[in-house]
């Protein structure tokens, strides 16, 4: 057991250009670190190799224990059958901190109209990927309002992950946008941060093993706001474009009145 993963050590586990954001806490210090391949998604290098390492090692520990004692263990989520919640292993209180300390921060510049400034609870959780663990995952939306997404390794090939449009419940199932698509392929000790709404699945894993660290953050606060809203245009692409369509229409109804108005003036 590597004792020293239980508790947050922030420089041995992150890489220095992550610290140096999270001190500024300032959005152009995030800016600077991260990317934003498509509006709403980041990517930023994160985790020393070293932490990367020892996590994947503690995990194959819990993986043998689970086995050898046919221990039953509650799995991540409804669409994964591999994989561990690292909050029921004791990694709680250091994934909680992970959240306060480092998402929150970054979440409150980025994500505000989805709860990003009152994230509040966390589900810490491994997935496992490859020809004999969970092969593919679905097009789906998270039960989280940010997501952190993290490559811990090892070796494989394939398993990008596709983003396809941020929604709310009404509209999970309508059309993507052009502008909407994103392909994004893996590289260990890298993070991918985005809203939990952000419709998204990942490609099969076509060789090797692909183990990914999730934190989905959660508002209890939005939770709780969004219960009487029902116009998300704020972040939902749906709303958004049928907002729009609906500004455009009345402004045609309102030129042709003038229109109909000025004929009958000059008659
Ligand atoms: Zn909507």
């Amino acid at each position: 057991m590597h004792r020293e993963l239980y508790t947050m050590h922030a420089t041995n586990f992150f890489v220095p250009s992550f610290l140096m954001a999270i001190k500024d806490n300032t959005e152009e210090s995030f800016r600077n670190m991260m990317s934003e391949p498509s509006p709403g998604v980041f990517t930023f290098e994160m985790l020393q190799p070293r932490f990367c390492e020892l996590l994947l090692s503690e995990v194959e520990n819990f993986e043998k224990w689970v086995r050898e004692t046919k221990f039953r263990i509650m799995r991540p989520n409804t669409m994964n059958k591999y994989g561990a919640v690292l909050d029921d292993f004791g990694m709680e209180t250091m994934l909680e901190k992970l959240m306060e300390d480092f998402i929150r921060p970054i979440s409150r510049v980025f994500f505000s109209e989805v709860g990003g400034s009152t994230l509040d609870s966390h589900h810490g959780f491994i997935v496992e990927y490859g020809m004999d663990r969970d092969v593919d995952l679905g097009f789906h939306v998270d039960d989280s309002e940010v997501t952190l997404n993290v490559c811990l390794g090892k070796q494989f090939s394939g398993g990008e992950l596709f983003f396809r449009g941020v929604r709310c419940d009404k509209h999970v199932n309508t059309e993507t946008q052009p502008e909407e698509i994103l392909d994004y392929s893996h590289v260990p000790g890298n993070a991918i941060l985005h809203r939990g709404r952000h419709r998204h699945g990942a490609r099969a894993t076509t060789s090797g093993h692909r183990i990914n660290l999730l934190l989905w953050c959660r508002s209890s606060v939005f939770r709780e706001l969004k219960k009487y809203q029902k116009d998300f245009s704020s972040w939902c692409g749906e709303c958004q474009r049928e907002k729009k369509e609906r500004q455009q229409q009345s402004v045609a109804a309102i030129k042709l009145e003038l229109l109909k108005w000025e004929g009958e003036a000059a008659s």
